[in-house]
């Protein structure tokens, strides 16, 4: 192995290419892969490849604004991937999208491998990161689609329970990258009816679900918050609450070290920029995974919080999402009139006003007429909403 990585530091913002042969399952692995890491996560994807048995070939700065210091070998150069044609590709591929393998009467039974709180202390309400064994069955997903979850027990008239649909949070690989499990994140539906605490059925059904538990599973459904294959892609994403699950998949997808190592046809390298709302700092979720991809990919990912209880807007009123998106709307109406950038909404149906009035505003500023731009953008699939 040839290593040639310079002086790294915590602030070193180089990329690596890593060359790396037997490595991965079935007939890929035999096949030499080129990966492409910031420094930050050069060992974390080192790690990676020497668990599985990979043999690394070549570790260079894979930059080219640094040279490595005289002492070092110098480096193969490294085949560098394919690069991507200019110009949109097709927004995204439905084709081959698995879904509805297990319907309701004959779902498909995970067991639960893990439940925890995503909350931090002080936080309003419960929500959680659960996450089911897929092992032999055939429910395979990608990011962006949903499974349904069958809750256990019977309606007020003696019925089975229906299927509540969850967005998913992993991306097709899982957290551990083993390819056979799949996780959501649950918010527990609470409500005053008559002075009377009501929970959700299935919401509470799963938060409250212990390890081992076997669940009904159905899906994966959904084509609408599908990923395009572009790795030069610009991915802006609005997310309140729950509706950061398909935004944690994909940020996975492109800046988590293992989920590149896995991928080596999707090396992320366009702009994501995810606008995420929610009441207070610690119903945050997944921030400490966000702070990291700030850290390594900071040319590449960009992230605005909205606290809806802690800042104000323009106004002196409370923020929302939306006066975030007013607030850059500059930026975002320059990167959707790129025809490579897709916008992704997802959460509670109550945010799309919102988010409607501003970009109305952010508009006409532009002398732009959203009422039109919308619809175009849909039907070139750059327009994603899924909301709840
Ligand atoms: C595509 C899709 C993706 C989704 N993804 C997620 C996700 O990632 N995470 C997530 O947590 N949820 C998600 N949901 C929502 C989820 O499917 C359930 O609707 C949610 O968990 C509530 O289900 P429940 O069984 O707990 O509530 P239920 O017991 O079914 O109660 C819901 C019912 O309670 C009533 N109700 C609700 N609020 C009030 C109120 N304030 N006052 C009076 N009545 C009220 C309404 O009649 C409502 O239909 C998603 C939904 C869809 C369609």
């Amino acid at each position: 192995m040839r290593v040639s990585t310079g002086l790294g530091s915590s602030s070193d913002n180089r990329m690596f290419t890593v060359v790396v042969e037997s490595f991965g399952a079935g007939p890929q692995r035999r096949a030499e892969r080129v990966m492409t890491v910031p420094f930050q996560q050069l060992q974390s994807l080192m790690q990676t490849i020497a668990q599985k048995g990979g043999r690394i070939k070549v570790v260079s700065a894979g930059d080219g604004e640094s040279t490595p210091p005289a002492s070092a070998p110098a480096a193969v150069s490294a085949p560098t991937p394919t690069p991507t044609p200019s110009g949109p590709k097709a927004a995204v591929s439905h084709a081959d999208v698995p879904v509805n393998l297990y319907k309701p009467k004959d779902p498909f039974i995970g067991a639960v491998t893990g439940n925890y709180s995503l909350l931090a202390e002080g936080a309003i309400g419960r929500v959680n990161h659960i996450t089911f064994d897929l092992s032999g069955g055939r429910l395979h997903y990608v990011e962006g689609q949903s499974i349904g979850i069958i809750p256990d027990g019977v309606d007020a008239a003696g019925k089975p329970h229906k299927l509540r649909l969850y967005s998913i949070a992993s991306t097709r690989h899982g957290d551990d990258t083993n390819d056979n499990t799949v996780s959501l994140c649950v918010r527990q539906l609470q409500y005053e009816k008559d002075g009377e605490l009501i929970n959700g059925v299935c919401s509470t059904f799963l938060c409250d679900i212990e390890p081992g538990a076997q669940v009904k599973i159905t899906g994966p459904v959904g084509k609408e918050m599908l990923l395009p294959a572009d790795e030069e892609a610009n991915i802006i994403m609005l997310a309140t609450g729950t509706g950061i699950a398909p935004m944690r998949a994909y940020l996975r997808r492109m800046f988590d070290a293992e989920e590149r190592a896995k991928n080596p046809e999707y090396q992320f390298r366009g702009k994501a920029w995810l606008f995420m709302g929610v009441p207070t700092t610690p119903n945050l979720l997944y921030e400490e995974d966000f702070q990291s991809y700030l850290n390594a990919y900071p040319d590449n990912f960009s992230y605005t919080k909205a606290i809806s209880r802690e800042q104000n807007n323009a106004s002196g009123g409370r923020m929302y999402i939306q006066d975030r998106v007013l607030e850059h709307a500059d930026e975002i109406f320059a990167l959707i009139e790129d025809p490579k950038t897709h916008v992704y909404m997802c959460g509670l149906k109550g945010m799309e006003p919102g988010i409607d009035e501003a970009m109305t505003a952010a508009a006409n500023a532009k002398g732009l007429n959203w009422a039109e731009l919308r619809p175009s953008l849909k039907k070139q699939e750059r327009w994603h909403v899924e909301t709840y």
